[in-house]
C-alpha cells in the first residue's frame, strides 16, 4: 500500500489520465505515464500471470484489493470524508435511474446496434479471413512479394484489432457519458473546467474515428464486401453525427495527458 501511495504522488505519472483512455495498454503511448499501468506491470504482472487459471494472479490482485481499500480510507481520512454516512441504497437507486435512462437512450440504442452489426459480420465473413490467410501463405510459399504481402496482413489484423477492441467499447461509454444528468466539473490542467460526460463521449468519438478507418482500410483489401462495410461505416457515421449533436462539447474535452500539450 506504501509503494501505491508513493508512486500516486510520483510527478511523472500524470493525475487521472486512465479515466478518459481506451485501456488499451498495449498500444497506449503513455504507458510510462500512466500509474494504473505502473501498478498493473509491477504489482500484477506480465500478460501470461493475467491468465484467470493463474493462482499467482488472483493472489496478488486480492492482495491489492486489500491494499487499495486501505488506501482508500487513508484518504479518506485525509480529506475528512465520512465513509460510513453515505446512504448507499438511495445513491443506488438514483445511479440504477440514470443509468436505465442511459441505456434506453436513442444514441446507446444506436451504439448497441453498430456492436450487434460488428458481431454479425464477423460471423457470416469468417471464412473470407481464412481465404486469404491460406492466399497469403500460397503466395508466401512461392518466394513473391513478401514486402507486400507483409504490409497486407499487417493492415488487415490491425485493422480487425482495432474494430474488435472498440466494438462494445463505444456503447459503454456512451452510456456513461449519458448516465450522468448533473455532469460532474472537473478541472483540466489549464484550469478550465469540463463536464465528465464529455469526457467518456470523447473516448467513444475517438473510438468511433477509429473504427471508421479501420473498416475503410478491410474495405480497401476485401473490395468484394463493399456493400456490407459500406451499411456498417453509414450506421458509424450517423452515431458519430449523433454523439456530437447530443453532446456537443465532446470534441474540446481535454484528457489528461493525451490533450494536454505540455505533458
Ligand atoms: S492511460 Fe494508457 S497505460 Fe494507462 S490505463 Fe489507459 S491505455 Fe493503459
Amino acid at each position: 500500500m506504501r509503494d501505491i501511495l508513493k508512486k500516486a504522488k510520483d510527478p511523472r505519472y500524470i493525475s487521472g489520465i486512465y479515466n478518459y483512455c481506451d485501456r488499451w495498454c498495449e498500444r497506449c503511448i503513455f504507458t510510462s505515464r500512466c500509474l494504473n499501468y505502473a501498478i498493473g506491470e509491477e504489482d500484477i504482472g506480465t500478460a501470461a500471470t493475467r491468465d484467470i487459471n493463474n493462482k499467482e494472479f488472483w493472489d496478488k490482485l486480492h492482495l491489492i484489493f486489500k491494499q487499495t481499500i486501505e488506501m482508500m480510507k487513508e484518504l479518506a481520512a485525509e480529506r475528512e470524508i465520512n465513509l460510513s454516512s453515505l446512504d448507499i441504497e438511495v445513491a443506488y437507486d438514483e445511479i440504477s435511474r440514470q443509468q436505465d435512462n442511459a441505456k434506453n437512450h436513442d444514441l446507446s440504442q444506436a451504439a448497441n446496434h453498430y456492436s450487434k452489426m460488428v458481431g454479425s459480420w464477423f460471423e457470416s465473413e469468417y471464412s473470407l479471413f481464412e481465404q486469404k490467410q491460406d492466399e497469403l501463405n500460397s503466395i508466401i510459399k512461392i518466394g513473391i512479394g513478401n514486402v507486400e504481402l507483409y504490409k497486407e496482413a499487417t493492415e488487415i489484423k490491425d485493422s480487425v484489432e482495432v474494430i474488435r477492441w472498440y466494438q462494445h467499447q463505444i456503447y459503454v461509454k456512451l452510456v456513461r457519458a449519458l448516465s450522468h444528468e448533473e455532469p460532474v466539473d472537473i478541472k483540466a490542467e489549464d484550469n478550465i473546467l469540463q463536464k465528465d460526460s464529455d469526457g467518456f463521449a470523447l473516448v467513444a468519438l475517438i473510438a468511433i474515428d477509429r473504427s471508421i478507418g479501420a473498416w475503410g482500410k478491410l474495405q480497401e483489401y476485401f473490395p468484394e464486401k463493399t456493400d456490407s462495410i459500406l451499411d456498417i461505416l453509414l450506421h458509424l457515421d450517423r452515431l458519430r453525427r449523433m454523439t456530437e449533436k447530443t453532446l456537443p462539447d465532446a470534441r474540446n474535452f481535454k484528457r489528461p495527458g493525451f490533450d494536454d500539450v505540455n505533458s
